[in-house]
């Protein structure tokens, strides 16, 4: 592509899940487009997660329209390849035009004509439009209390793949959602001495009266929200399908051997410090678990179906004496943590996309993905226009939206008037 100049109408940057969405949906309206790819197609799904994690959600629920994972069990939880194997098998059903390892570097709006200047790795492309599908999560974030000391080994848990890369001695990880627990549960299972630091959570029940909580959220309108509750900004969800998918119990991790501890606060001279909130965050995470049973008892008995009763979900185990007596405080030598796992979430990189949409805080200003900035789109971001927006499920829907609004906008830019035609 180097010596070429490429002109396309769409081009979508991007080929994990949101990418591959956009381009069926563009192709099925269509609308002339190329995606480019820096990595391999899926490349989050093969290389930024630990080798055992499997999707959160059953593979009836964690797809696409379009095609089901037919060597699995509905209800089993697909493994991080098969995913990934899963949007490449996706992409070849409809022949997307995707070019793999190219990097875009940098778009700019053209200023003399319509459109956009793409500067990539392989050369410079014009397009009319530009979706960034480049993903919710592209910049591990480890926030700033990480202890400076070089003696501790810390990673993010994207770049944890299993227990063996850990030195010898015990770890603490920070964080308690989806990676953090299951992260956690992992590094205990292996044999560590495993502390895990909680914040607050939300833990939905994995399954109950015999439907998984992703068809709850689903049929109680839940994965619709529109919008996060205020407040609730940092509130992550902590749910795991490891080991054929079970419901997230800090009570049952702490049983199994796993030191809780709450929000990290501080670390100073080798001496760790946590906030008194375990407890807290605890009885919110119950309060989370209990309305989701509430919502799903009444939703049973509103239309009369004819569910199993589950009397034992409620029951909760007693408090550890971790969480009844929490440690504030802990010298990180004296009591033999080798590593830190930062499981704290991500952040996203816009710094190749260099156009006027971007707020104070550098978030995308848009609406469903649509940008205010005429011809740039996003796809997969979190809450783009319901909370099941980053989701493999939610993504879809997403993309057959913005793909529409450019069917449209094509639409009005083909207008003649009578002395044109
Ligand atoms: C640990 C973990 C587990 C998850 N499990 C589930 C789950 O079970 N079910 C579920 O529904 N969701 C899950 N998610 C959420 C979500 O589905 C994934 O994060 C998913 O990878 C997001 O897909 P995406 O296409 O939006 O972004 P990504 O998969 O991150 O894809 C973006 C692509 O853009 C490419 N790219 C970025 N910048 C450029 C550039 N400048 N030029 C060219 N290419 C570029 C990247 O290489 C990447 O391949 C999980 C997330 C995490 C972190």
């Amino acid at each position: 592509m180097n010596d070429k100049k490429i002109e396309i109408d769409t081009l979508v940057v991007g080929a994990g899940q949101a990418g591959v969405a956009m381009s069926e949906h563009l192709s099925k309206l269509g609308v002339p487009h190329l995606v480019l790819e820096r990595n391999r197609i899926a490349e989050a799904w093969r290389t930024g997660r630990w080798d055992s994690l499997v999707a959160n959600g059953p593979v009836w629920h964690d797809r696409f329209p379009g095609l089901a994972f037919e060597d699995l069990e509905p209800d089993a939880f697909a493994s991080k390849d098969r995913v990934a194997a899963y949007f490449e098998a996706y992409a070849e059903k409809f022949e997307a035009p995707i070019r793999t390892g190219v990097d875009v570097k940098k778009v700019v709006r053209n200023s003399d004509r319509p459109g956009f200047t793409i500067e990539t790795s392989d050369g410079v492309i014009q397009a009319n439009r530009v979706v960034a599908a480049t993903g919710p999560f592209q910049r591990p974030v480890i926030p700033p209390i990480a202890p400076k000391d070089s003696t501790i080994t810390q990673i993010h848990s994207a770049q944890y793949y299993n227990p063996q890369q850990l030195p010898e001695g015990g770890v603490l990880v920070v964080g308690a959602g989806s990676s953090g627990v299951q992260i956690a549960d992992e590094l205990q299972r292996a044999g560590k001495q495993v502390y895990l630091s909680v914040g607050q959570h939300d833990r939905p029940p994995r399954a109950y009266r015999n439907r998984d909580f992703c068809w709850w959220l689903g049929v109680l309108g839940l994965w619709d929200a529109e919008v996060m509750e205020p407040g609730r900004e940092h509130v992550t969800i902590a749910v795991s399908g490891a080991r054929g998918g079970q419901t997230v119990d800090f009570r049952g991790l702490a049983k199994q051997g796993v030191t809780l501890v709450g929000l990290t606060q501080s670390f100073n001279d080798g001496v760790v410090t946590f906030q008194q909130d375990l407890a807290r965050n605890i009885a919110a995470g119950d309060a989370n678990y209990l309305s989701l049973l509430d919502a799903a008892d009444a939703y049973i008995a509103r239309n009369g179906l004819d569910l199993p009763e589950e009397p034992e979900a409620r029951f909760m185990l007693p408090d550890p004496e971790c969480v009844t007596n929490p440690i504030l405080e802990l010298d990180l030598a004296e009591a033999g943590i080798t590593s830190i796992i930062w499981a704290t979430g991500y952040a996203v990189d816009y710094s190749w996309l260099q156009v006027d949409t971007f707020d104070e805080k550098g978030k995308p200003r848009h609406q469903r993905g649509v940008s205010n900035e005429p011809g740039v789109y996003f796809v997969g971001l979190p809450w783009l226009s319901r909370r099941g927006s980053s989701f493999i499920w939610g993504v879809w829907h997403d993309a057959k939206h913005v793909a529409g609004h450019i069917a449209t906008q094509r639409q009005y830019l083909e207008y003649r008037d009578p002395s044109q035609r």
